[in-house]
């Protein structure tokens, strides 16, 4: 190594934090050490799911909620805001109550969630040619409640509860992989945030409730659109052992 100059041995100090600015590029603070306490294994084949409407049955349990409280799920289009009515008049709650229903809702029913069909066996099945981990939008003060509904179900696998859109996280959590790596999440725009910043990890768009599946055709930014977890664990299989979609 070069002895450094009298001026660049002054700028070297500013290096590090700009380096790390550029790894945590459009993380959010709260997921951040989150994703940095992972032991990823680098030779290894790399599967990140989503949780609500992949391993949980989200709406089933958010409807049984919402009739606790005299509300009920129009099932228009594949969205909260807008189709969450009150039974008296059938008139959709405020777009501002939705954001504090849905934190009471985790905060009360994430843990107890029951597991889409074949989710468990799925993964387990999996977790023997790849490495798994839960990338879930629960907010981070509910990350324990979530944890204890994946171990319930018998999927104690790694929970990263993100903030935010789930790109830039994958992009981290794939950086330097020697190996195929999947997403698979309900959202479209989550498939769209994934293809603009790792564009390399093969992406399979599933959403486990079929009255909302019935809503929305496959995701844009999905490679595949699949149906249950038995497709999802074959086509996994197949494309790590054939590199065929
Ligand atoms: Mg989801």
């Amino acid at each position: 190594m070069q002895p450094a100059r009298r001026g660049r041995g002054a700028s070297f100090p500013a290096l590090r934090p700009r380096i790390f600015d550029t790894m945590f590029t459009g993380i959010h603070e709260e997921v951040q050490p989150q994703i940095e306490a992972l032991d990823i294994d680098r030779s290894r084949p790399l599967i990140i799911t989503d949780a609500d409407e992949v391993l949980f049955n989200f709406m089933v349990g958010l409807e049984d909620f919402l009739g606790s409280l005299g509300l009920y799920f129009d099932w228009t289009s594949f969205a909260l805001t807008g189709n969450i009515r009150r039974l008296a008049d059938k008139a959709p709650i405020d777009q501002s109550e939705v954001g504090h229903l849905l934190s009471d809702f985790f905060e009360q029913r994430c843990a107890g969630l029951p597991a889409v069909e074949g989710a468990a066996a799925g993964l387990k099945s999996l977790s023997k040619h790849a490495q798994i981990v839960v990338l879930s939008n629960v907010p981070p003060k509910y990350a324990e409640n979530r944890r204890a509904g994946l171990r319930d179900k018998d999927m104690d696998f790694p929970l990263i509860a993100n903030v935010g859109s789930k790109g830039e996280v994958v992009r981290y959590l794939t950086e330097g992989l020697d190996a195929p790596a999947y997403f698979i999440d309900d959202i479209p725009h989550n498939h769209s945030s994934v293809n603009t910043h790792a564009a390399h990890v093969h992406r399979l768009h599933y959403i486990a409730d079929e009255r909302l599946s019935a809503l929305l055709g496959p995701a844009e930014h999905s490679h595949s659109r699949l149906y249950s977890w038995p497709e999802i664990e074959a086509h996994i299989l197949r494309h790590i052992e054939t590199g065929e979609y």
